[in-house]
């Protein structure tokens, strides 16, 4: 396979304040420049909040940089409201949505109950949003199972459902052995899911925020990972470097395996990204002319 057949997107967070704003956009021009079919932006994780969500969004879509695709979670929220932002989307000129549950008012790792008047799961979003408007709908997936699923049939049975309701991909949430995604892939193929599955890699550098998300979401950290970290200390540049190496392999791997899509958890930091990028052979300017 030739290496300029890989398909890439990156994912992006807002910035926590107004003085962060630039930061963001200098790395959405360093990702574009590799040519992705997407930079994502997150929705109201993390701590940002939905307006800034909007803001970044709409600075990097005036930019022209790259395609942007807007995150939306409708967990807490009343149906007119999600479908408002929707339509907002839409009139705004998006039309790329990443379309989630979220975590609600517990957030990650807390006890789940839909809102009375809300789309209760991120299939029943999909199906609001593909009765608004034609987007193009990329959904999450778990290749360890979603921690609230009772098991790989149960989180495979909700990915068909968000297929059926009218995404066109899904993304996984990062994992790091690469033998967990292709035993996830076969799974899916297995149970009749014929749509495009990405590898969403993860590009967290400091350990300790890793291992927390990872406990959250329920992400195997082998021992390979964290020997890798243990011996950086507490060196920044070490770390970087250690990041880079270890999705640097399972993307080898998984191309391998005839992966030609990967999703990058970027956290901000598009020199990793670019790292990455350049060592599966994704080098230069790739943006369309
Ligand atoms: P769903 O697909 O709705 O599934 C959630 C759980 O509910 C699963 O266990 C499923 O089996 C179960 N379930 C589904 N349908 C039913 C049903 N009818 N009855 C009973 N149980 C059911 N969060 C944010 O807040 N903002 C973001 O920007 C964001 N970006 C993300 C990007 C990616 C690629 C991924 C993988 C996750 C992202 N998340 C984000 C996190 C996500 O919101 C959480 O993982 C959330 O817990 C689940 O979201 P979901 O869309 O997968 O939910």
């Amino acid at each position: 396979m030739s290496m300029s057949q890989l398909a890439i997107s990156f994912e992006l967070f807002p910035p926590k304040n107004v003085d962060g704003a630039g930061k963001v956009i200098d790395a959405a021009k360093t990702l574009a420049a590799l040519g992705p079919e997407f930079i994502s932006v997150t929705y109201g994780a993390g701590g940002s909040s939905r307006e800034r969500t909007l803001d970044i969004v709409s600075a990097l879509a005036e930019g022209a940089e790259a395609p942007v695709a807007r995150h939306i979670a409708c967990a807490d929220a009343a149906r007119e409201e999600v479908d408002a932002v929707l339509r907002n989307y839409w009139s705004a000129g998006v039309r790329r949505i990443v379309a989630l549950r979220g975590d609600g008012a517990g957030g990650m790792g807390g006890v789940y109950h839909p809102h009375p008047g809300g789309y209760a799961y991120a299939s029943d979003l999909v199906a609001g949003a593909r009765a608004i408007a034609d987007f193009d709908i990329s959904v999450g997936c778990y290749p360890e199972t979603h921690p609230e699923a009772r098991g790989l049939q149960d989180e495979l049975d909700n990915l068909k459902r968000k297929f059926d309701a009218g995404a066109n991909r899904a993304i996984t949430q990062f994992f790091f052995e690469p033998d967990i995604f292709l035993r996830y892939r076969d799974a899916a193929a297995a149970s009749g899911i014929d749509m495009p599955i990405t590898p969403g890699i993860m590009l967290q550098s400091n350990f300790d925020g890793l291992s927390r998300i990872a406990r959250l979401c329920g992400a195997f950290v082998p021992f390979n990972v964290r020997r890798a970290f243990e011996a950086c200390g507490g060196e920044k540049a070490a770390r970087d470097q250690a990041t880079i190496e270890i999705a640097t392999s399972i993307c080898s791997r998984l191309k391998d395996e005839g992966v030609e899509t990967f999703h990058f958890y970027t956290m901000n930091r598009s020199s990793l990204a670019a790292a990455v990028c350049g060592n599966l052979g994704l080098n230069g300017d790739r943006r369309a002319a």
